[in-house]
């Protein structure tokens, strides 16, 4: 799919001109004339750039960007201003109204449009995190909204490699966060956890480091702002294939930089929030939460797996049912907190006494299943009763030691054999021994017919 960028100019000759050009550049463009237009477009469209002259009729291109980017329905997108005149071009404002760049149109198209590639393509990566995120969450109830952090960049963390001692010096803007300076002979495992951005100057001579950072995985997610002092097209070719995610030069003004920094941090931050979220969705997805044992979900899967192998090699396959005895009088004497401490402990006594090939799985409220993959009966047997004294003999702490409780577990063994068809049969039948080993007492074993 073309990227999709709302162009947004009061003189409807500009416009048609950046239509063509963008058209050409395979882009999609989607052109109003005002800044109330800018903003309805957005929500129809949703575009993946939002390009627009700094003079929008009445209104202030600068302005108008500052209002997308408090908007969190708009923040997230990048916004490229354009004006005729570099004299024209106020850095200061550009940053403090969170523009991503300023652009000098049309009398340099080509760089225009190498920028609006790379804010596309940095655009994309973001919005398939949040694809992933979205569908890793296993309720799947709504899209995720995960802030786009314009507005809180104050902890931002960039380290600045010198070249040299004599590279003109380069201060970051105090209010985009805090910087610290390295020298180039650094390596990956000198980066401070947490930094957001690498700046790196005379980035043509250190074309080395760029590829040191993208393969050690402490810096391979960390931005990388290449300055170089030589405009040669081929170093900046270099840099960016290698993986910089953008250059410029050094001798640009400070504000410019800092703008371009204060972009590419928002979008990194983004995206490593979006990160966290999806590997917390990924857990989420096969964990329980509470005891950090494997979900139900996770267990299923598992189960039919070992069912497939075990058909196929016929080696034996052992379920276990475990279940606490009388547990609702925990709850209902000790209170809730001490049943779910009473959960946690439980799961650490039963992983910690398997094997690594064991799976155990809390299946819902109080009951846990063991899949003991290549076990004959009589070694799960003496298994299931080792797991059972385990609980039985050491009483459970609770209430920061105040209480000690005495608790049992009851189990339910099946063995897959020729009477299950189905991998769920396997488990039913531990859960009715279950139920048998419950009706003749608790605390005790019961094998299933
Ligand atoms: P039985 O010996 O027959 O298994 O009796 P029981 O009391 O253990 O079984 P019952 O099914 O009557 O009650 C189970 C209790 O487990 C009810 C509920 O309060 C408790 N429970 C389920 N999930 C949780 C949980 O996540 N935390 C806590 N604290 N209690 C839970
Ligand atoms: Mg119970
Ligand atoms: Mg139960």
């Amino acid at each position: 799919m073309p990227g999709r960028i709302l162009v947004a100019d009061s003189t409807v000759n500009n416009r048609i001109a950046l239509n063509a050009v963008l058209n050409s550049e395979y882009f999609d463009a989607i052109c109003v004339d005002d800044a109330k237009s800018v903003s309805r477009a957005v929500l129809k469209h949703q575009p993946d750039v939002i390009l627009m002259s700094t003079h929008l009729g009445r209104d202030d291109g600068y302005l108008v960007t500052k209002k997308l980017k408090l908007n969190a329905f708009s923040a997230h997108i990048p916004v490229v201003l354009y004006t005729s005149s570099p004299e024209q071009v106020d850095w200061g404002k550009a940053l403090v109204n969170l523009v991503d760049d300023v652009q000098i149109y049309p009398q340099n198209p080509s760089s225009l449009i190498s920028r609006l590639r790379l804010l596309y393509r940095q655009k994309v990566e973001l919005d398939s995190l949040k694809t992933h995120a979205n569908a890793a969450d296993q309720f799947g109830f709504n899209d995720i909204a995960v802030e786009f952090p314009a507005q809180r960049l104050v902890k931002s963390k960039v380290a600045i490699i010198k070249h040299r001692t004599k590279d003109t010096e380069f201060n970051l803007d105090p209010n985009l966060g805090g910087s610290y300076v390295l020298s180039s002979d650094c390596k990956p495992a000198h980066i401070a956890k947490n930094t957001d951005l690498i700046v790196l100057q005379s980035a043509d001579a250190q074309c080395r480091l760029v590829s040191d950072f993208q393969e050690d995985a402490r810096t391979k997610n960390i931005p990388i702002l290449g300055l170089v002092d030589k405009p040669a097209q081929t170093q900046l070719k270099r840099l960016y294939e290698l993986g910089a995610q953008e250059c410029l030069f050094s001798t640009a003004p400070e504000p410019q930089i800092n703008t371009r920094i204060q972009s590419l941090i928002a979008s990194s931050q983004h995206k490593s929030d979006l990160r966290s979220l999806l590997d917390a969705r990924v857990k989420e997805a096969y964990f329980d939460p509470l005891t950090g044992l494997y979900n139900r979900r996770h267990a299923q899967q598992y189960l039919s797996k070992c069912f497939q192998q075990s058909q196929k090699g016929n080696n034996g396959l052992v379920a276990l049912m475990l279940d606490i005895d009388n547990f609702k009088s925990v709850n209902d004497t000790l209170g809730h907190i001490a049943g779910d401490a009473v959960l946690q402990q439980i799961a650490t006594r039963l992983s910690g006494n398997l094997r690594r090939v064991d799976m155990v799985a809390r299946m819902g409220g109080e009951e846990f299943l063991v899949l003991l993959p290549n076990t004959a009966m009589k070694r799960a047997l003496q298994i299931a009763e080792r797991l059972r004294r385990l609980i039985e003999e050491e009483p459970f702490k609770l209430n920061a030691n105040k209480i000690s409780q005495d608790i049992t577990i009851s189990i339910g063994v099946s063995k897959l054999s020729k009477r299950h068809n189905y991998a769920s049969d396997l488990v039913n039948s531990a859960d009715q021994a279950l139920y048998r080993a419950k009706e003749l007492g608790r605390n005790r074993i019961y094998i299933a017919a």
